[in-house]
C-alpha cells in the first residue's frame, strides 16, 4: 500500500465521519439516566454530557461512498455496515437496540477520538488497518474490545477509562509511536 494510497484513503474517511457524526448527532438523543449512572465510574461527565445515542432500528449504517470502488480494485477496508455499533466522534449508532456493553464500547471509543482528535483517530485506524487486515486486531478496536470484556466480567471493577487510553498511548500500544508523541496529555 503506497503512502499515497493510504492518504487517500485517511482523507476520504476522515471526511466520510464526519458528515456521518453532524447526520448522526442531530438526530441523536442524550445518555438516559440509568445508563448514565451505569457508565459515570468509567468516563468523564463532560463527555457522558455531550455524547448523542441513535437508534437505527434495523436500518444499516450508509458505507462510505467510495467502498465499491476499493472493493472492484481489491483493495480491503474496515467494515462499517453489519456493525452492531459504530462511533463518530461523539455520535454513538446502534442497528440494534442498546445493549450496555455495547454501549461501554462505543464509549471507549468517544473517548479515543476525543484525545486524538477525529484526524488523528482515523489515521491511527486506518494505517494500523493495512497492517493487519482486520478490525479486532487493529489496537484502537482492540482495547475497546480489552475494556468492554473487563467491565461486562465485573462492573464492581471501577477503572478510569481515559487513564487506560494514556496509559497505552504511553506504552506505544496504538500504533505508532510517532504518532502517539504528537498527543500531550492535558
Ligand atoms: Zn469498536
Amino acid at each position: 500500500m503506497s503512502e499515497d494510497r493510504i492518504l487517500t484513503t485517511i482523507s476520504f474517511l476522515a471526511k466520510y465521519a464526519q458528515q456521518q457524526r453532524e447526520h448522526y448527532f442531530a438526530a441523536g438523543r442524550p445518555l438516559n439516566a440509568s445508563d448514565r449512572t451505569t457508565m459515570q465510574p468509567f468516563f468523564s461527565a463532560a463527555l457522558l454530557s455531550r455524547v448523542r445515542i441513535v437508534e437505527m432500528a434495523g436500518r444499516q449504517i450508509e458505507e462510505p461512498p467510495f467502498y465499491p470502488e476499493a472493493r472492484a480494485r481489491g483493495v480491503q477496508l474496515p467494515q462499517v455496515n453489519h456493525m452492531s455499533s459504530i462511533t463518530f466522534v461523539d455520535a454513538l449508532v446502534f442497528t440494534e437496540g442498546v445493549k450496555i456493553r455495547d454501549l461501554f464500547h462505543a464509549l471507549v471509543h468517544a473517548t479515543q477520538f476525543e484525545i486524538f482528535g477525529l484526524a488523528g483517530y482515523i489515521d491511527l485506524y486506518v494505517r494500523a488497518f493495512f497492517k493487519v487486515n482486520r478490525t479486532i486486531l487493529v489496537p484502537l478496536e482492540a482495547h475497546a474490545f480489552e475494556l468492554d470484556t473487563r467491565f461486562s466480567a465485573n462492573s464492581a471493577d471501577i477503572f478510569s477509562v481515559e487513564g487506560e487510553v494514556w496509559r497505552w498511548i504511553r506504552e506505544g500500544r496504538y500504533g505508532l509511536r510517532s504518532h502517539a508523541g504528537t498527543v500531550t496529555q492535558s
